[in-house]
Parts: C-alpha cells; sequence; structure tokens
C-alpha cells in the first residue's frame, strides 16, 4: 500500500498523541509528537531563564537547541531527547505545559521546528500530531483529521494521565492549563490552530478510545489508493 501523511491536529488534551500512537503501530508508521518539540524548546528556556521578549537571546537559545526521538524498546514508545538528555518526564510537567504556549507563539521557534518536522515526515509513512499539521507543516496531507472533545472530558482524561506518571494536580489547575492553551493556540498570529477546509473532524467526548482509533483507520483505508 501506498505510504502517505497522516496530519492529526486539535485542542490540547483530546487524545492526538495516544491516538496517533495507536494508528501509527497499526500502520507501521513513524509517529511524531510535535508538542513534545515545543517541550522540549520551553524547557530549554526555562532551565536557562531566557526572556522571551529578548529576540536575541530566543535566537542564540534556539542555535544550542536539538530534539530527537528514540524508540524505548522496555516501554515500546517514542521518547524525546533535548541535547541527548531524555527529558520525556520533565516536558510532561506543570511548569512546561504552562509555558508552552506563549513559547509557540514565537515564529522563529516555530521556524526552526516546522522545518524539522518536514525532513521528518519527507519519506511520509507518518502520523504527525500537533496544531497546524494540516494546515502549515504538510498542507499536501493525503490525510487530515481534527480532533476535538469538550473541556471536561479533556480535562478528566489529561488528570489521569498525570496520575499515572505519578503527577497529582487538581481538575481546576488542568482546565485552566487546557483552557489557556486554548486560547493563545487558536487566537495566535503565526499558524494558529484552526481545522484545514479538507480535514475530517472526530469529536471524541463520547466515544472510546478504541471507537475513535477505528474511525480514523477506516479513514485511512477509504483514503489511500491501493496500489
Ligand atoms: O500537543 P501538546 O499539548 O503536548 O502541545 C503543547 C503545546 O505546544 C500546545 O499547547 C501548543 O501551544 C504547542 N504546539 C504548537 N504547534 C504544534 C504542536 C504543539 O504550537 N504543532
Amino acid at each position: 500500500m501506498k505510504k502517505i501523511v497522516i496530519a492529526i491536529d486539535g485542542n490540547s488534551g483530546c487524545g492526538k498523541s495516544s491516538t496517533s500512537k495507536a494508528i501509527a503501530r497499526q500502520l507501521q508508521y513513524i509517529y511524531i509528537d510535535t508538542g513534545a518539540m515545543y517541550r522540549a524548546v520551553t524547557l530549554f528556556f526555562i532551565k536557562n531563564n531566557i526572556d522571551l521578549k529578548n529576540d536575541l537571546d530566543v535566537e542564540e537559545a534556539l542555535k544550542q537547541i536539538d530534539i530527537s526521538f528514540e524508540y524505548n524498546m522496555e516501554t515500546g514508545k517514542n521518547e524525546t531527547f533535548l541535547n541527548g538528555e531524555n527529558v520525556e518526564h520533565s516536558i510532561r510537567q506543570m511548569d512546561v505545559s504552562n509555558l508552552v504556549s506563549p513559547v509557540s507563539e514565537i515564529s522563529r521557534v516555530r521556524r526552526k521546528l516546522v522545518e524539522q518536522q518536514r525532513r521528518l515526515g519527507a519519506e511520509k509513512g507518518v502520523v504527525m500530531d500537533g496544531r497546524d499539521i494540516g494546515t502549515v507543516v504538510f498542507p499536501d496531507a493525503e490525510l487530515k483529521i481534527f480532533m476535538t472533545a469538550n473541556l471536561e472530558v479533556r480535562a478528566e482524561r489529561r488528570q489521569k494521565e498525570l496520575l499515572e506518571k505519578n503527577t497529582n494536580v487538581e481538575l481546576k489547575e488542568v482546565i485552566d492549563n487546557l483552557e489557556n492553551r486554548d486560547t493563545i493556540d487558536t487566537s495566535r498570529a503565526d499558524s494558529p490552530l484552526k481545522k484545514a477546509d479538507d480535514a475530517y473532524v472526530v469529536d471524541t467526548s463520547n466515544i472510546t478510545f478504541e471507537e475513535q482509533v477505528n474511525q480514523i483507520l477506516k479513514l485511512v483505508k477509504d483514503n489511500i489508493e491501493v496500489e
């Protein structure tokens, strides 16, 4: 079967990454979590006290950042590395979640990451999730999905995910963080989160994980021309 690019965009916490991972596993595609890349940049900025408003500082910091992914055989997951260090755990903490959207508004940051994302997807056979994959990174992606879910459902799922990683966060704090990120992500000038005209909407509020994966796999099947 022909290999394609599958672009999955949507709000924070609507299950994009777990769904994308499952789709990639089924199709034997590569999965790229672009949110992890923005989170890794944010972690570097926090650790090095980078002033987001200082263009020169940001430019210099970006030159020192190298992001890569490695597959962990034990956990069966792709993990994020910042300058050779495994940061998979630290990029999911609330300090990073609270600053990642302001960092993602910076055009220089986006330019650097989008370039790397295009290289990572150049060979196709990739599921990439984020906010601007179908609109900016791969506007010609063969299949575009826009995932949504209502805020309470998203917050409860995210809180559970954090708890599974031994991080206990109040539901209110999770709701505030998701709401803030949604507002910044949808209203920023550069590459705002929006549905691509040719994207399929998958609302996951009232369906099970298995159902959402199957819905997307069916769309893949319908969209791939058998060679
Ligand atoms: O996907 P995740 O929730 O981990 O993304 C974290 C943040 O990174 C988002 O809230 C958004 O601000 C930013 N992001 C982005 N563009 C992407 C992926 C993520 O601006 N393609």
